[in-house]
């Protein structure tokens, strides 16, 4: 199965490398989809780790263990029914094809290829998405 993690941290507090963990401790197959990197050290990733639900947590744990912040993404993007009207402003704009609208006028995310930019949240006018993670 495959998941996805946003990783935080500060380069004077980690202890190992994440891909280090991931690979050579607990053979999963790690994709960084995104990273950025501050001047002062802390930086935030989003991973998507592919092998067994249980080695995957355990592989998690251990990246804790060594001072990272993880947090597991799953249906990380809110969206206000209420306020949205269905625009498709938030689907032109995602750069993997993640958002769409279904014959309904519903958008649909699909989370198994989000990679957490926000650019969808921007995009509404009505600030009908939040970004959860
Ligand atoms: S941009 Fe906002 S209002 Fe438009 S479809 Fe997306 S969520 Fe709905
Ligand atoms: S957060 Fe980025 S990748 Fe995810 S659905 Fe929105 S625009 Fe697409």
């Amino acid at each position: 199965m495959e998941k996805k993690f946003k990783i935080t941290y500060n380069e004077s507090n980690v202890l190992g490398s994440v891909p280090y963990v991931l690979v050579k401790e607990f053979d999963l197959t790690p994709n960084i989809l995104k990273a950025n990197i501050a001047g002062d050290g802390s930086g935030t990733m989003i991973v998507s780790v592919v092998g067994k639900e249980d080695v995957i947590d355990r592989a998690m744990e251990r990246v804790k263990e060594i001072g990272y912040v993880v947090c597991p993404m799953e249906n990380h993007i809110h969206k206000d029914d209420k306020k949205c009207w269905s625009c498709g402003a938030c689907v032109s704009v995602c750069p993997t094809n993640s958002i769409s609208v279904d014959d309904d006028f519903h958008v649909i995310v699909n989370y198994s290829s989000c990679v957490a930019c926000g650019s969808c949240v921007d995009a509404c006018s009505v600030k009908a998405l939040k970004l959860v993670i």
